[in-house]
């Protein structure tokens, strides 16, 4: 538990059991003794044979726990509720989830329903998003709730925005840029509806992390002093003032202190305040993302992978820098809005994944050390001097007639005086050599069955990094050092930088040769990496299951379980007609290869091709016995 910092990382819903398996905790510290769900038996459970009462749903496998998604909404609502309570504040929080973060359907659904008590609502930044919004809002939302419209917008976004008030659902239009206004009053007019609109400002407070690249005066989105006064005074014009409630502002996720926060939420109350005095209907302050995950458990702000305070400490900071402007100016408290993403869904998954195979750098074979004495005159002589230097304790020169070597070594291969037994054999020799002096191993390479860029697209494109450790065996130490590498034909496809400052992570022997089951999870993944991955090489997303907590024999019951795409699903994404191509094989195929053709594509329901009849009709031994193992 202390080698991978997960107490840092994980509290209060992981921990390391007695059995050295990774733990859940679904109710994070309310969660009583015996709830605890132990993941390896969730993997048992989803991965395992279904002879033997599993799902035999392929890895690599995402595991949602929707309590600790309850959790999270409700510790959310709970650190403002105590933040306005203490401090006598005169409004209330009212936040919303940027479905961005995570558009999954029950994902959305849950925090809709768990957040229905707190009036929660949704943020949208598209068209599609704000349809998946209204109608879970419309199904099972607070009528209070809040729809949040960000993001780019035309006429036909914000018509249906507008027509989502007719529909009962409290939309509020988000100008990110003035033309936008035009959009809105024009569409108000022919569909007949009175909007109600907020405008995001472009704040001067400038968060310096990665994910600050969106604040500033120079940042992408928002409008700045001089157009929030445009704004005002066309709505004037208009008389519409009592249109514009809210004021937005983002200024980038993982803000890193309290400090940073407080400058920012400080300028736009200043901002909200101004907007009262000229006259707007004001009542909604909304400040945006930003609340951090530790990632690395280091609760610090020296990096992107922590930050410096606690969910609580988050609220309280945003509840007292509101107040005191607000008071400063005589103007009454606002609905203080946020719009966490990270911050609410980052625990509730766990990506499970396998490494299959380790390779570690090739020795040389004491029976084809024969070979060196093949080695041309001058690869001998360095040969010579390497062994001399080694047997003086002289790392140094050993170090360079090691590089000599290889050198002339790899020049010899390339005119074709050396063949690659030869190259093989100084390699492996230089490397025991390096050891006997006392060069560190150099990590192993850990194959897993998955793709970074389907799966853990931060990793490859912003380099961020999330807790990645074995699910079980955490109380043997572990032996090796490794990185890990995918499965796709892509060199970036690797996982080489961990927390911790690591470049390799502590990991056990794999299993006996032939034998399964080494698995490790990507923890905190919740938030982004779903929408974001790609099908690099077609390798599709993970099965995924759903998992509560329950009072039965295992604490846990999955109630859900999808395997991931197959074959047909992911060409289908590219455009391909795999019912087509199916049929193009079929006509060179015999029966027995049509239908092991037909496994191969997974479901294609557009077809009528039954892969069992076929291999019956072929009268293939080989294909009736193993499915009638199966
Ligand atoms: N709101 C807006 C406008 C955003 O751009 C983002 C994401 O960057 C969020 C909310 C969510 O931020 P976070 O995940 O940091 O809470």
């Amino acid at each position: 538990s202390a080698l991978y910092n997960v107490d840092g990382w994980g509290a209060p819903y992981f921990f390391v059991n007695d059995a050295g398996d990774i733990a859940v905790r679904p109710h994070g510290a309310a969660t009583l003794p015996g709830q605890e769900i132990d993941l390896a038996k969730v993997v048992a459970k989803a991965a395992g044979p279904r002879a033997s009462g599993g799902l035999g749903l392929p890895l690599p496998l995402l595991v949602r726990f929707p309590d600790v998604l309850r959790h999270r909404v409700e510790a959310l609502n709970a650190a403002f509720d105590y933040a306005v309570r203490s401090t006598g504040y005169g409004g209330r929080y009212q936040g919303v989830y940027p479905v961005k973060c995570n558009q999954d359907r029950h994902v959305v659904e849950d925090i809709v329903e768990f957040g229905e008590p707190f009036r929660f609502g949704l943020e949208a930044g598209s068209k599609p998003e704000l349809l998946l919004a209204m109608s879970c809002l419309a199904a099972r939302g607070n009528p209070d709730a809040l729809l949040i419209c960000n993001g780019y917008k035309d006429d036909d976004y914000v018509s249906l925005a507008l027509m989502a008030r007719t529909m009962g659902l409290n939309t509020v239009i988000v100008l990110e840029q003035v033309e936008e206004l035009d959009i809105v009053v024009e569409a108000s007019r022919r569909l007949g509806v009175r909007p109600v609109v907020g405008m995001r400002a472009k704040l001067r407070t400038k968060h310096a992390g990665h994910f600050g690249a969106t604040s500033g005066e120079k940042g992408k989105f928002g409008l700045n002093a001089a157009q929030i006064l445009s704004v005002v005074s066309k709505l004037k014009v208009l008389g519409m003032l009592d249109c514009l409630q809210l004021l937005h502002f983002h200024i980038g996720s993982q803000i890193p202190t309290t400090a940073l926060l407080c400058d920012g939420v400080g300028e736009a109350a200043q901002i909200y305040c101004e907007l009262a005095r000229l006259g707007a209907a004001m009542s909604v302050i909304d400040v945006g993302g930003g609340l951090g995950i530790d990632y690395d458990g280091t609760h610090s702000a020296q990096t992107d992978m922590s930050v410096a305070y606690s969910l609580e400490e988050y609220a309280a900071a945003v509840v007292a820098a509101v107040g005191r402007v607000c008071d400063r100016k005589g103007v009454a408290h606002p609905i203080i809005c946020s719009e966490s993403g990270r911050a609410l869904v980052s625990h509730h998954s766990v990506l499970v994944f396998e490494a299959f195979s380790a390779s570690a750098p090739g020795l040389i074979d004491p029976a084809t050390g024969y070979i060196l004495d093949e080695l041309t005159d001058e690869c001998r002589a360095d040969y010579r001097n390497l062994m001399a230097a080694a047997v003086r304790g002289d790392f140094e020169t050993c170090a360079l007639y090691a590089d000599q070597l290889k050198r002339r070594c790899a020049e010899q291969f390339n005119e074709g005086v050396l063949g690659l037994e030869h190259l093989a054999a100084v390699d492996g020799l230089c490397e025991i050599v390096a050891r006997a002096m006392g060069a560190a191993e150099p990590p192993r390479t850990y194959h897993i069955n998955l793709s970074v860029f389907t799966s853990l697209p931060d990793i490859w494109a912003i380099g961020q990094m999330f807790p990645i450790i074995p699910i079980q065996r955490l109380g043997e130490r572990p032996a090796v050092d490794g990185v890990l590498s995918d499965l796709t034909c892509d060199s970036d496809g690797k996982v080489q930088h961990f927390i911790g400052g690591r470049h390799s992570l502590p990991l056990h022997e794999l299993p006996v040769h032939g034998t399964r089951g080494y698995y490790l999870g990507m923890f905190l993944g919740g938030a982004y990496q779903e929408a974001l991955g790609g099908l690099h090489n077609l390798f599709g997303g993970p099965s995924v299951v759903r998992v509560s907590q329950s009072d039965g024999p295992h604490c846990f019951a999955v109630t859900r379980a999808a395997a991931g795409p197959s074959c047909a699903d992911v060409l289908r994404a590219m455009q391909h007609e795999p019912e087509v191509m199916f049929q193009v094989l079929k006509q060179r195929a015999d029966g027995a290869t049509a239908a092991a053709l037909a496994r191969a594509f997974g479901a294609m329901p557009y077809l009528s091709f039954d892969p069992e009849a076929a291999s019956m009709a072929s009268g293939d031994s080989s294909c009736m016995s193993s499915d009638s193992e199966g």
